[in-house]
């Protein structure tokens, strides 16, 4: 089969459209035709590596998968060959205690598709059976691939960690990410006010047609960003937020923990601009804030996503869709952070 995969960590140029041993699906797996796989910046630390993370080479990237069932291993009961489906990224052991309850996501073993076991850019993925959900047949395969890991994560940070209660007040930070252009539309389910940041004026309208209700334009990343904390004393009459959606780390740090009203939760799930933050305790204990960190999200809570978006309320947003083919093109492209939402890989 085709894939796009690399054999050493590095720039976009390792990536390369070759040809490699299909793979075969043992018990309860089932290999899957991709029709299309969505990346996110994951797939860019995968592929640049990540300090003490063996990420076993030669190696396929691609957590967001949409394609039709292939073929089925031993014992498969839950579908058949030509469903089309709609994979849930995240795979783990399903015997451990947090597994046994539920909890997939902190499964010692968890990982994702593309993360440490090879990933959706390629003609064919073998997966877990357990990872296949419903395809929400409203959607094109283009759409349904900008789904999982950016609704299944927002969802995880915003309703099961910083528990959202309607009429919140919400901070979503890089709103134009595909992670923020879900935390928007879930924020807005709840009937809460949300606050967007962008680093464009672009970016900031499309962040308004989603629902946001106020937009802050910050600085590009790079240099710390600039009046985001003003801004939200301003827009919330000096009461700050209720909720700080972060993923941004350390340039935005300081005015996202500024921005949070008494009692005020910030969840995090990233650091694109680096990891290193400061919280000033006085601030912590006085104001009974809470600092919650979130990692991917769990089965159920997918099954959730995939229903919302089903149903039409919660809605993909795709940027822009690359042939497979070129693959590295699609990595500089995000690696730019231009794009307002998810950026496609289309396998013919
Ligand atoms: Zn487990």
């Amino acid at each position: 089969m085709k894939a796009l995969v690399f054999e050493r960590h590095g720039g976009p140029e390792v990536l390369r459209y070759a040809e490699v041993a299909e793979p075969e699906p043992g018990p309860a797996e089932v290999l899957v035709r991709v029709s299309a796989c969505a990346l996110n910046h994951l797939d860019l630390w995968v592929r640049a590596g990540l300090p003490g993370v063996p990420i076993p080479l030669p190696h396929i990237p691609g957590s967001d998968v949409a394609g039709v069932v292939a073929r089925i291993g031993p014992g498969v009961t839950a579908v058949k060959p030509g469903q089309k489906v709609l994979l849930a990224p995240g795979v783990s052991c399903r015997k451990c205690p947090p597994c046994l309850a539920g909890l997939d996501n902190r499964c010692p073993q968890f990982t994702n598709l593309g993360y440490l076991i090879d990933g959706g850019c390629a003609e064919f993925v073998r997966c877990p059976e357990v990872n296949c959900f419903p395809y929400p047949e409203n959607l094109s395969f283009e759409q349904a691939a900008a789904v999982p890991l950016v609704f299944q994560t927002a969802w995880h940070m915003l309703v099961t960690r910083a528990q959202i209660e309607a009429g919140e007040e919400v901070l979503v930070l890089g709103a134009g990410s595909g992670v923020g252009s879900a935390a928007i539309q879930i924020a807005k389910l709840f009937g809460c006010r949300v606050i967007g940041t962008g680093g464009s004026e672009a970016k900031l309208a499309r962040a308004r047609e989603l629902g946001a209700d106020e937009c802050i334009l910050h600085q590009k990343r790079g240099a710390r960003t600039q009046g985001i904390k003003e801004e939200v004393r301003r827009l919330t009459g000096k009461r700050g937020v209720d909720i700080v959606f972060e993923h941004v780390g350390t340039a935005t740090w300081e005015d996202s923990v500024a921005s949070l009203a008494r009692g005020g939760r910030l969840v995090t799930c990233g650091a694109t601009t680096g990891y290193d933050a400061k919280v000033d305790l006085r601030f912590l204990f006085s104001r009974q804030l809470s600092v919650l960190g979130s990692y991917m999200g769990t089965k159920s809570e997918f099954a959730t996503v995939v229903k919302l978006v089903a149903a039409g309320r919660l809605r993909p947003v795709v940027d822009r869709s690359f042939p497979l083919k070129e693959g590295e093109a699609a990595h500089r492209y995000l690696e730019a952070g231009d794009q307002f939402g998810k950026v496609v890989l289309l396998v013919a």
